[in-house]
């Protein structure tokens, strides 16, 4: 309801409606998935890549699903409580798609924590906020792709055959996915890791501006809000919204819990200088979208090392020993998304379609 990203939109954008792409959630359904196999499934991916297992407290005292009996807080959460191996997630699980990726991401946490537990306890630590929300992001741009091709393959093809379409998704690997597919996936992407890139932006910008008193908490609160929001991400409200009446900023999260949100901005880029940093070492440099470095050990020894430092050294010396890059570096995601960026600029320039927005 934030508008934070757009590919539940996906369809109403879609580049080639003949290349439709593979339905997660559907898969999950099919195979009949609990909620338990999803995270064995996500668990799976990053011990495939040799990094840690999760550990027997963490299945026994995770919370999985939303309790029936009680109210909690279900926003998703991971917990390092720095004792004896006990780590934790919490996460209000739906069997689908977004749920399926949100796995990733706390467990990425966790892998955090984990591989940096041998440093002095004050290193033990992110190299930064936004390296923490970066990793199980990283893992979950190969899995959510591949994961779900992995799936499909053993779906009997009967199931999968949509009267309306005729691509065999049951049979789809690299030599088949064609490049209308390619481009609808690139667009999913971008819709989700790109549209997100503004929402994150204002979301401290806004509280900066408010804790710095250049907002009238009188007259302006809200007005403020969606002013930054169509400034910088080109979204407005849907129905008339008025000061003081409306406080549309604190329907998310991050702002009653006080939570900073820099940091998934920061980690919005760095998951793709990771993403290619990860891709290189296994040799794969060209269309990054088809890299998949599920099983590959070497390439997950590289990143645990990194992982492991903790916060000991500072960050950019850290993310230059696994990228080879000291800065944050935009130029991995255009790198990223090139394919689909050269076909938006033909396409907008064949229709006339006009770029940005009033
Ligand atoms: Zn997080």
């Amino acid at each position: 309801m934030w508008a934070q990203q757009w590919h539940d939109r996906l369809n109403d954008v879609i580049p080639y409606s003949d290349a439709p792409l593979l339905d997660l959630t559907l898969a999950l359904q099919v195979q009949k998935y609990t909620v338990n196999d999803m995270y064995k499934t996500a668990e799976e991916f990053f011990t495939s890549i040799n990094l840690y297992a999760m550990t027997p407290k963490f299945w026994a005292r995770s919370l999985f699903i939303k309790p029936p009996d009680r109210d909690v807080v279900c926003h998703a959460a991971a917990f390092n409580m720095q004792y004896h191996d006990d780590y934790r997630a919490k996460i209000c699980t739906i069997i689908n798609d977004d749920y399926f990726y949100t796995i990733h991401h706390e467990m990425g946490h966790i892998e955090y924590y984990m591989s940096y537990n041998n440093q002095p306890f004050y290193y033990q630590d992110g190299a930064n906020p936004g390296f923490h929300e970066a990793i199980g992001d990283t893992i979950g741009m190969y899995a959510s792709k591949f994961s779900i091709e992995r799936v499909f393959s053993f779906l009997p093809i009967n199931i999968l055959v949509s009267p309306s379409h005729s691509i065999k998704l049951g049979f789809i690997d690299e030599e088949t996915i064609t490049e209308h597919y390619e481009i609808n996936y690139l667009m999913r992407m971008a819709l989700q890791k790109v549209a997100f890139l503004p929402f994150a932006y204002v979301m401290d910008k806004y509280r900066f501006a408010l804790f710095r008193g250049q907002i009238n908490v009188n007259n302006e609160l809200n007005a403020k809000w969606w002013e930054m929001r169509i400034t910088y991400g080109g979204i407005m409200p849907p129905i008339e919204r008025h000061d003081p009446k409306n406080f549309d900023a604190g329907a998310k999260y991050h702002i009653p819990a006080n939570a900073p949100y820099a940091r998934y901005f920061i980690a919005d880029i760095l998951q793709f200088q990771f993403y290619r940093a990860l891709c290189r070492l296994q040799g794969h440099t060209k269309r990054l979208h088809m890299c998949d470095i599920y099983g590959n050990k070497y390439v997950g020894q590289k990143f645990k090392e990194m992982l492991a430092m903790g916060s000991s050294k500072s960050w950019s010396e850290t993310l230059e020993i696994l990228t080879g890059e000291d800065h944050l570096e935009p130029e991995a995601m255009l790198d990223y998304f090139a394919p689909l960026y050269k076909w938006l600029k033909m396409e907008n320039l064949a229709r006339g379609y006009p770029v940005g927005w009033e």
